[in-house]
């Protein structure tokens, strides 16, 4: 009985560290994961992409106008909004993908082993994909504008450095007047100016 009772202990605390896990690791609203563990995924797959040389791409993207949804329907819409943001974007993705909110409207994909024509068709995809949605019966609809960046690692690529230009194509495409994608280059002495993708 006394081995009996032990074996239910250790599995109701396997539970509860699994339910730990689970709370540390993804964002109460989206189900996504947190920027902490996207990082910290996103770091092994840049070593893995450096040592077997394949590219790696990052979707970083943010809602359009996202405080006139708020400012207009409320905050509990804009949550609805972030939410069905989320799953929607699930639908676009596959295993081995990781996605993740990065706080307030802004989230980010990371596809390890795809390359720039992948990801721009997939950016291209969720990017046209979002504004056919609709929510509230059709009354509210929503775009995203997205900045992508690909890579091939090599053991010094740094994830902090790939965000700041990814970060730098989102800009550009909400400069470029958003619901759309640009991408993001890494120069060795800097970053270069990005450019808006022709691809659509
Ligand atoms: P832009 O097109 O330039 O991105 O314009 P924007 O209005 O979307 O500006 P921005 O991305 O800076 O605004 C993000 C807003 O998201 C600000 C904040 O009020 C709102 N927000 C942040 N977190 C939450 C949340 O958890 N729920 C809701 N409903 N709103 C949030
Ligand atoms: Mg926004």
């Amino acid at each position: 009985m006394l081995i009996g009772n032990t074996g239910f202990i250790l599995i109701l605390k396997e539970q509860a560290d699994q339910e730990l896990i689970r709370l540390a690791s993804y964002d109460d609203l989206t189900g996504a994961l947190n920027r902490r563990v996207f990082f910290k995924e996103a770091k092994k797959c840049l070593l893995d992409g450096s040592k077997n040389k394949k590219p790696i791409s990052i979707l970083l993207f943010d809602i359009d106008y996202f405080k006139r949804i708020n400012d207009k329907y409320g905050h509990d819409v804009g949550d609805q909004v972030l939410r069905e943001l989320s799953r929607q974007i699930r639908e676009y993705i596959s295993e081995g993908h990781y996605f993740s909110r990065f706080g307030g409207d802004e989230f980010a994909i990371l596809l390890p082993e795809t390359n720039e024509e992948e990801a721009m068709k997939l950016a291209w995809e969720i990017c046209n994909g979002i504004e056919k949605q609709s929510l509230t019966e059709g009354e509210l609809s929503y775009t995203i504008s997205m900045g992508t960046l690909t890579i091939i690692p090599t053991i010094e690529t740094e994830l902090e450095t790939m965000y700041v230009a990814c970060d730098k194509a989102l800009y550009e495409a909400k400069r470029n007047g958003r619901n759309g994608v640009s991408r993001g280059f890494l120069s060795i002495e800097g970053f270069e100016d990005t450019r808006l993708s022709q691809i659509n």
